[in-house]
């Protein structure tokens, strides 16, 4: 993506005073280049998909490097599934 004139906007970059994309966002888009896609997968099926608990619930990726404590970080469960996906194994 360019911006106006013509240089490259990266990701996290402010752009008039906003965060284009966040990081996560960002860290899942190489996960899905590197690793590809599993059609018709969702993250939120995915072994690595967790959540980190406090007054509220902050959704991580455990394969993703993203998983500081800020909302920077937060994944989301209906993302595309990447390359690295493990099927959840259902409890009994
Ligand atoms: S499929 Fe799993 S490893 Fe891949 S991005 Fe989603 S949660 Fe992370």
């Amino acid at each position: 993506m360019q911006d106006l004139f013509g240089n490259e906007i990266k990701p996290g970059k402010l752009v008039n005073g906003k965060l284009k994309k966040r990081k996560s966002e960002a860290a899942h888009e190489t996960l899905i280049a590197v690793h590809g896609k599993v059609e018709g997968k969702k993250c939120r099926q995915c072994v690595f998909f967790y959540y980190v608990t406090y007054s509220k619930s902050y959704p991580k990726c455990l394969q993703s490097g993203c998983t500081g404590h800020t909302p920077n970080h937060d994944w989301s469960g209906r993302w595309q599934a990447c390359g690295k996906f493990e099927e959840k194994q259902s409890k009994k």
